[in-house]
């Protein structure tokens, strides 16, 4: 039965019948590799599709920044301007949101 693999040097994690000869991340040796207990492999399945997602709405927030900056510079009207201000400044707070969730995760084994 398949287990999650996770290296005691640096947090990699796989999953497999048996931890690998080497870790693919840092080469430390299988005798640093430990399976995770259910529990512990729940949360990190459970997590995949929620990081992903979070992953994704920071780059589209960081996109709309962009965006939102350069439709500023050309500032072709008052409505203009403060759609893109108020866009930069939402999506801005999105993606930090995002981040600091994703790190909350992280320090829960959540990844
Ligand atoms: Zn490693």
């Amino acid at each position: 039965m398949k287990k999650l693999w996770k290296c005691g040097v640096c947090g990699y994690k796989m999953e497999g019948l048996e931890a690998p000869e080497n870790c693919p991340k840092c080469g430390a040796p299988r005798e640093q590799f430990a399976a995770l207990s259910d529990e512990e492999a729940k949360k990190v399945y459970d997590s995949y599709v929620t990081n992903d997602i979070h992953m994704e709405v920071i780059g589209l927030a960081e996109k709309i920044v962009h965006l939102s900056r350069k439709g500023a510079e050309i500032n072709l009207d008052p409505g203009c301007l403060h759609i893109f201000q108020k866009a930069e400044a939402d999506c801005y707070v999105i993606k930090e949101m995002c981040k600091a969730e994703i790190a909350g995760h992280i320090s829960k084994g959540k990844w």
